[in-house]
């Protein structure tokens, strides 16, 4: 080829060496380069210069590896690339380095070397014709014929090629504007050939011989092609994707590539997808969508943010249990003993799990309430979640709803989201990995409403059994079938669940425990799995049941045992240091003033150690509770009443005193409006029948004159609801008639302006309370006789019972003696 038309490179130019790839004429290449005269030319020629020609640079290949670079510079390849330096990336990390896109222009020879340092530049010759593509004039004779075979050979491969990919039509339009002569430069920087072919592709300046030399490669291709849409039989579409097409080559002014160790790595990526998405048995819906993501997948570059988040998807897709699910083996004998096994007392919780558990077995597509488990914290209700599971033979996962104010937390974040990412349900499958687990929906009741909207309207679809079949995650954006899996729902009242979500739920109430019943969970359950989990053994660590019943009322004050449980855990590890120790401790620790003696002794301890109540103190400290019922009675104005809270019940004192004033009501300890209330209505029911329990000391009304404070202490903690109307007339009418009440009564229940005694709710856990605290007499309102029925028959024994429908039997019950009204006795009051 002669030089002596079109466009001319100059005359001289310097080299850049390279030891791997072939930049051949009208391709683009990424060059590294890091050896010390390549960096000359890059910093003085390429940084520096500002003209065009001084982008131009020869490119020589197939030089000596940059690792045996020494001063000398090795032979040089004779012929080279002359190329357009398109961009120069610097970086200083791992080392410092350029990074070249160089696209090549047109082969030259070297024919003398000027210089070597600090880069080498030569003197060269072009070799190929560099002109504008607009000539087109057909050769003739043999390189016609090749050039046409060539053509369709190119057209071919082309063809194998899918269309669809923007690229590969591009390519298409460009094999019939590109001069032929062009052809085998382009085409052999493209298919898979080795550095070697592209070398002899190179060396051969002759066009015939370069024809020849491509072709082969061409056709090596092809068939290569063919081989492989005849094995694989997959979809066309697959079989065009053998060649990956990805951005990177660039004939001056047109892009296209194909690059095969990338493809290799993003085809084998997205071929297990693939595999993946096939294998993961998924409804039509979702497999469609799978195969249009991986479709798209295919066509991106691995560089874009889309394709990380495409393939994230994908995989958050073949990892979901679409038709994965275990072999529920249920067998309702099996699971009343393991439930009776797990947990102690609580039978009518376990009765109903059972009759569910029963209409389960023979019924498998029970479209069934969900269980909502209602009860102070640590009275068992995840445990139970859990061992139904276990019955089942299904997993369990437990999902914390607890302050979840977003409503994507159960639904997900759509995808256009950065950083979105699937709702809580979803994840929970891809965890438990199958689709039909136990799914306990912890903490119901504390679920939050936002901006973000409001994840109980998110859950009502997940629990509806009549949608949830088609339950879509905005994440996934297709639906997924949630009817196998079994919800479980717990919560500490019902009073703050979304009504809508109450409505789907079958609440069961788990009432707190007796101190009886704390005893013997604590040594059938709590105490075994304690020592187990600090490494210890019965023989090793005995604690008496008397010290349980110490460490429950001292200690602890719950409904539950969850804090009974912490103490028992403390006394194991100290037990657990003094076992590791070997120190000497003595078989009864009764016998020893305190466990701190116990160091001075050096043989190992006698076993097993016995926790009396001096060791309990010892270990715990200091009793937390002490029982002062009676003496925060021992002046007029103190009552005690009958709290609920979501804890459980409490007792709870009202006191009252009064100051010379004006007959105002000073309320003070956190009350609500109802509460507030009460006491307007107490101080009115008070007045108004003052005469007749001859309260009012001869005056007509009883606040004439003064002033009344009444306080409820545990002045942090919030008050509210109508149950303390009757403790609050009780404290009241002690203060105005200066007689003390009993202090071994508790009460509640709502009053009217009458005098009537109204029923009140949570009556199991507040007698359970008055229990608790040693009480002996409980006032409750005679409506409310039949909630006793729930209440285990040793605390009823234990207590005496006053059903109320009046404040006039109230108040009798209140006090020793009974509070007489002034109608049955007019002669003695007056005399009096
Ligand atoms: P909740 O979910 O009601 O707050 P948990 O289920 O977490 O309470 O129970 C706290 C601990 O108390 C667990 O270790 C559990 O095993 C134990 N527990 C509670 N009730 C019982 C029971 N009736 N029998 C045996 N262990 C119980």
């Amino acid at each position: 080829m002669s030089s002596n038309s079109g466009i001319q490179i100059p005359s001289r130019l310097p080299l850049l060496c390279t030891h791997d790839g072939v930049l051949l004429p009208g391709s683009t290449m990424r060059i590294s380069v890091d050896t010390a005269r390549n960096m000359q030319l890059v910093k003085s020629r390429l940084l520096k210069g500002t003209s065009l020609k001084s982008t131009i640079i020869g490119v020589i290949p197939n030089t000596r590896d940059p690792e045996h670079d020494s001063d000398e510079l090795p032979s040089l390849h004779s012929i080279g690339t002359a190329g357009l330096a398109v961009q120069v990336v610097g970086s200083n990390w791992p080392k410092p380095h350029y990074t070249l896109l160089i696209t090549g222009l047109c082969r030259f020879r070297v024919t003398q070397l000027l210089r070597e340092r600090p880069f080498p530049v030569a003197e060269v010759e072009q070799l190929d014709k560099l002109e504008q593509y607009t000539e087109g004039g057909q050769a003739d004779g043999e390189l016609g014929e090749l050039s046409q075979r060539f053509y369709q050979a190119a057209v071919q491969l082309v063809g194998m090629l899918d269309m669809s990919v923007p690229v590969v039509a591009k390519l298409r339009r460009l094999l019939d504007s590109l001069p032929r002569e062009t052809l085998p430069d382009v085409l052999a920087s493209m298919i898979r050939t080795s550095n070697k072919e592209k070398l002899q592709v190179l060396d051969a300046v002759d066009l015939e011989e370069r024809f020849k030399k491509a072709l082969p490669l061409l056709t090596r291709q092809i068939e290569g092609l063919k081989l492989l849409q005849k094995t694989r039989k997959l979809r066309p579409d697959d079989d065009k994707r053998v060649l990956a097409i990805r951005k990177g080559g660039v004939f001056p002014g047109r892009q296209f590539s194909l690059d095969e160790e990338v493809e290799d790595e993003d085809g084998d990526d997205t071929a297990m997808l693939e595999k993946k998405v096939k294998a993961a048995a998924m409804p039509e819906p979702a497999l469609r969508v799978c195969l249009k993501e991986l479709k798209r997948l295919k066509k991106m570059p691995q560089s874009m943010p889309e394709y990380a988040l495409t393939h994230n998807y994908l995989e958050m897709m073949v990892e979901l249990p679409w038709s994965k699910s275990t072999t529920d083996c249920l067998d309702i004998r099996a699971a009343r003993v393991l439930l009776d096994n797990d947990h102690y007392a609580m039978e009518k919780l376990k009765r109903r799990v059972l009759e569910y558990l029963a209409v389960r077995q023979l019924k498998s597509t029970l479209k069934g309430p969900i269980l909502c488990f209602v009860g102070p914290p640590g009275v068992g209700k995840t445990s139970v979640g859990r061992s139904i599971a276990r019955t089942l033979g299904r997993e369990f996962h437990r999902i914390a709803l607890g302050g979840v104010c977003d409503q994507s937390d159960i639904r997900g974040h759509r995808r256009t989201y950065v950083g979105s990412m699937p709702g809580r349900i979803i994840n929970g499958l891809k965890t438990v990995g199958v689709n039909n687990p136990v799914f306990l929906l912890d903490e119901v009741d504390k679920l939050g409403k936002s901006l973000q909207g409001d994840p109980a309207a998110a859950l009502l679809e997940v629990l509806d059994p009549e949608q949830n079949h088609s339950f879509t995650d905005h994440y996934l954006n297709v639906p997924f079938d949630l009817s196998q899996v079994l919800f479980i729902a717990t919560a500490n009242t019902t009073a703050t669940i979304p009504p809508a979500l109450l409505d789907r739920m079958e609440v069961l109430q788990v009432p707190g425990y007796t101190q009886e019943e704390k005893v013997e969970i604590a040594h059938r359950h709590l105490i075994p799995h304690q020592l187990e989990q600090h490494g210890l053994t019965p023989q090793q660590l005995q604690i008496p049941q008397d010290t349980t019943k110490d460490i429950i009322s001292k200690y602890t004050r719950e409904a539950g045992v969850r804090s009974l449980e912490r103490k028992i855990g403390a006394i194991c590890r100290a037990v657990a240091v003094k076992v590791a120790e070997g120190h000497k401790v003595s078989r009864c620790m009764c016998r020893e003033p305190t466990l701190r003696n116990y160091e001075t002794y050096t043989s190992p301890p006698e076993m097993p150690i016995v926790i009396d109540h001096i060791a309990l103190k010892d270990i715990l400290g200091p009793p937390v509770f002490e029982m002062e019922v009676s003496e925060r009675l021992t002046l007029p104005g103190v009552a005690i009443g009958l709290a609920w809270t979501p804890m459980g019940g409490e007792i709870m004192f009202v006191e009252a005193s009064r100051m010379e004033g004006d007959g105002q009501l000073t309320l003070t300890g956190q009350l609500g409006d109802v509460m507030k209330e009460s006491a307007h209505l107490a101080i009115s029911w008070l007045r108004s029948n003052a005469k007749t329990y001859l309260l009012a000391n001869g005056s007509a009304d009883p606040l004439e004159g003064t002033d009344i404070h009444l306080h409820f202490p545990a002045g942090a903690v919030t008050k509210d609801g109508p149950s303390a109307g009757v403790t609050i007339v009780t404290c009241l009418a002690s203060l105005l008639s200066g007689r003390l009440v009993r202090s071994d009564v508790a009460m509640t229940g709502e009053i009217t302006l009458r005098g009537l005694v109204l029923p009140v709710g949570g009556i199991k856990d507040k007698v359970l309370a008055a229990h608790r605290a040693n009480l002996k007499r409980v006032i409750i309102p005679k409506r409310n006789e039949k909630d006793l029925e729930e209440i285990p028959a040793h605390v009823r024994a234990d207590l005496d019972f006053v059903f109320a429908s009046t404040l006039d039997e109230v108040l009798n019950a209140a006090f020793d003696g009974g509070f007489p009204a002034a109608v049955n006795h007019p002669q003695v009051v007056s005399k009096l």
